[in-house]
């Protein structure tokens, strides 16, 4: 929409809305008269903090928000030596279906808009009166399921005149859907990729990850390796332990194999456990065993940090908790 307004308009109002501003009436450098005919033809989406739960141990914060049609989601702040990592979501639900996720228990209801994703980082970032150093697209639903809103909001995010956060400060969490990731890779970005992983051969993936029947692990590995081959950029590989199920000493040999020679880190997390699930993580020293195994083969494989234990609740759960309780 033209307001024939001259360009740099443009750049003030987005600098106020990532400064914060609510309201066109708090761009004190725009003229009345144009805050007037903004406030006429636009709006500001107003999203607000529905819950919030502060951990007593590390400062971890977790957010239940609501959103200007009433869904909610879930957004982490986690509180690091090098500053604030937020943990954002990208849909409303999820459709991908992983056995052991309580965010795609009731499947997705929409996808999140580019602002809808950035206002997360924005509505932590002044709760927690810090500035926000690193994103990690890990919360509620499938990125790249999101594709080209994904895209936009790594655009405004980094913006010199917005938020400012660096590729190299984003990482961006996929369960794996092949051509998405092979179309990021042309994109050649600077974002960490991470790819949730999870079991080593394809019978144990496609029981707990559907989207293993549609992209098996040859071609996930395959795509894997040509987005290395475009972008320069090392994958980071999730791995999450499950007792019984993905974690024997076999198990983390063959991921080693699956992954060698690969310009790669390996991450290691005891499975959270989630209601309607019957899931059991497995014990700290077959993690720690496990990791060994990797280590000893070459790999950089590190056990992921359990931050706010005391908030502790598996990604999804709060949105969960809130529908169920909504419905009675
Ligand atoms: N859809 C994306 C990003 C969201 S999930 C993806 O699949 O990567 C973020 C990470 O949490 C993924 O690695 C996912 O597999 C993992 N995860 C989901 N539920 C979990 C649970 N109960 N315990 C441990 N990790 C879980």
């Amino acid at each position: 929409m033209s307001l024939g307004e001259p360009k740099f308009r443009a750049k003030q109002i987005f600098s106020w809305v990532w400064r914060g501003a609510r309201d066109f009436d708090e761009m004190t450098d725009i003229s009345k008269s144009l805050r007037a005919k903004l406030a006429e033809k636009f709006y500001t989406e107003n999203i607000k903090i529905q819950e919030k739960f502060v951990s007593g141990i590390d400062e971890t914060r977790k957010y239940l928000l609501k959103l200007e049609d009433g869904n909610f989601i879930e957004t982490v702040a986690m509180k690091y030596n090098h500053g604030i990592t937020v943990c954002v979501s990208s849909q409303v639900g999820c459709r991908m279906g992983c056995a052991f996720c309580a965010s795609t228990k009731a499947g997705m209801v929409r996808s999140l808009s580019a602002g809808e994703i950035a206002a997360q980082v924005l509505i932590v970032s002044e709760d927690m009166g810090e500035r926000v150093s690193n994103i990690v697209v890990m919360g509620i639903g499938e990125p790249l399921d999101n594709y080209d809103n994904l895209l936009k909001f790594l655009k405004i995010v980094g913006h010199p005149d917005g938020l400012n956060i660096g590729q190299r400060h984003i990482t961006v969490s996929t369960c794996g859907i092949v051509p998405k990731i092979r179309a990021l890779a042309d994109e050649k970005l600077q974002i960490t990729l991470s790819i949730s992983l999870h079991a080593v051969d394809d019978k144990t993936r496609s029981d707990i990850m559907p989207i293993n029947r549609k992209y098996n692990i040859a071609e996930l590995l395959d795509a894997c390796r040509y987005y290395i081959d475009r972008t320069n950029r090392r994958i980071s590989f999730e791995y999450t332990l499950i007792a019984g199920v993905n974690d024997s000493a076999q198990n983390a040999r063959d991921l080693g194999g699956l992954l060698k020679g690969m310009l790669c880190h390996i991450n290691l997390i005891p499975v959270n456990s989630v209601s309607e699930t019957d899931f059991v993580r497995s014990d700290a020293a077959r993690v720690e065993k496990f990791r060994k195994i990797l280590e000893n083969m070459g790999f950089a494989a590190t056990v992921r940090r359990r931050m706010g234990a005391d908030i502790d609740a598996a990604c999804g759960q709060l949105r969960r908790e809130r529908i169920k309780k909504e419905a009675k």
